[in-house]
C-alpha cells in the first residue's frame, strides 16, 4: 500500500537538523499532503493582512528519509499525480511582487477550481496548470527557509514541475531529506504578483536514489525535454549559470565541443524564466528531447 505523509508534518526550512517524518526504501511511491503556502490561513477575501501570521508561510511537508541516499548521490523524484482541492488563493499588495512599489492595498482573490479551469471572475477563466512551487532536499549547509530556492531546490516556482515530470536533486545528507509544498493550480512564468493560485493538494511521488553520477543544481525532465534550474541573486546570473550547467552536461556526454554545444543551444535551446519575485531569482536552460536524442543521450541520469 502507498504510504501517506500527512500535511501535519510540515517544516518552514529545509535543513539536515529535522527528524525524518517518514523513512522509505529507494524506489518507493508515497502520497504527500500539503497545505497551501499560507498554511490555509486565508479563508476569505476579507481576511485582514494583520490577521495572517506571516511567520507561518511556505510550509513544506517532510522531510522524507530515502534509505541508501548518501552525499554525492542524486535523488530522482517522479511526480506521478497532483490532486488539487477546490479553491485556490492569490494575494498581492505593497512590497509584494513586481508591482509592489505601486500597489497601496493588500488584496486577496479566492479562485474556484473546477474540472480543468480556474475561475478568475464572472468573465475570465483560464486552464489549470497544476505545479509544485517548493520541492527539494536538505541543503549542504545550515537551513534555508522554504521561501528561498537554491542548489537544494526549495522555492523554485518553476512551471515545468508538473504531473508527469521527473526531477533530479543533488543529495547533501544521508537520506536526502526530501520535502515539498506550495502547490499552484496555475502559475505563469515569472509569478509576477508574488503568488500563483495557491492551493492545498495531494501529490504522489516516487523517490529513487541514483549513484555514480554528480549534480550541482536541480534538473527537471518532461516529455518535451529537460532543463537545469538555477537560482541566484539576479536573473542574469541565474540564466548564465543554467546555460553553463547545460553546456558542460551536453559536452561531457556527446562528441561535440563546448563551442559546438553552445551554438546548438543558441539555435535550438531556450533560456526560460521560472520566477522573479522570490529572495533569489530562478531561471532555467531548456533543451528539447529531439536534440538529446540526436546527441545519443538516452537517459538524463
Ligand atoms: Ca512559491
Ligand atoms: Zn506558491
Amino acid at each position: 500500500m502507498t504510504k501517506l505523509l500527512s500535511r501535519e508534518n510540515y517544516i518552514y526550512a529545509m535543513s539536515a537538523k529535522h527528524e525524518p517524518a517518514m523513512r522509505v526504501k529507494s524506489g518507493s511511491e508515497i502520497v504527500v499532503e500539503t497545505y497551501d503556502c499560507f498554511l490555509n490561513q486565508i479563508d476569505s477575501e476579507k481576511t485582514a493582512y494583520n490577521s495572517i501570521d506571516w511567520n507561518q508561510i511556505n510550509p513544506a511537508t517532510g522531510p522524507v528519509y530515502v534509505e541508501g541516499a548518501a552525499p554525492g548521490d542524486i535523488i530522482k523524484v517522479e511526480i506521478k499525480k497532483i490532486e488539487l482541492e477546490k479553491e485556490g488563493t492569490m494575494v498581492t499588495g505593497p512590497e509584494l511582487g513586481v508591482l509592489g512599489s505601486e500597489l497601496t492595498d493588500f488584496s486577496i482573490r479566492k479562485i474556484h477550481v473546477e474540472n480543468s479551469h480556474a475561475v478568475f471572475n464572472g468573465k475570465i477563466n483560464f486552464p489549470l496548470r497544476p505545479m509544485i512551487g517548493v520541492i527539494g532536499v536538505a541543503p549542504k549547509e545550515g537551513e534555508v527557509n522554504c521561501g528561498t530556492p537554491g542548489e537544494h531546490g526549495g522555492n523554485m516556482d518553476t512551471t515545468l514541475i508538473t504531473e508527469g515530470a521527473t526531477l533530479y536533486f543533488p543529495v547533501f545528507h544521508e537520506g536526502a531529506l526530501f520535502s515539498l509544498g506550495d502547490v499552484h493550480a496555475a502559475m505563469g512564468d515569472g509569478e509576477v504578483c508574488v503568488s500563483g493560485v495557491e492551493i492545498p493538494a495531494k501529490i504522489t511521488v516516487a523517490l529513487t536514489v541514483i549513484t555514480g553520477e554528480a549534480l550541482s543544481t536541480p534538473v527537471v525532465e518532461n516529455q518535451e525535454g529537460f532543463a537545469f534550474i538555477v537560482s541566484k541573486p539576479t536573473l542574469d546570473e541565474a540564466a548564465e549559470e543554467a546555460v553553463k550547467e547545460m553546456v558542460h552536461y551536453l559536452a561531457e556526454r556527446s562528441d561535440l565541443s563546448v563551442s559546438e554545444v553552445t551554438m546548438l543551444l543558441s539555435a535550438a535551446g531556450d533560456v526560460q524564466v521560472s520566477q522573479i519575485v522570490d529572495p533569489l531569482k530562478t531561471a532555467r536552460m531548456f533543451v528539447p528531447k529531439m536534440i538529446i536524442n540526436q546527441l545519443g543521450i538516452t537517459k538524463i541520469f
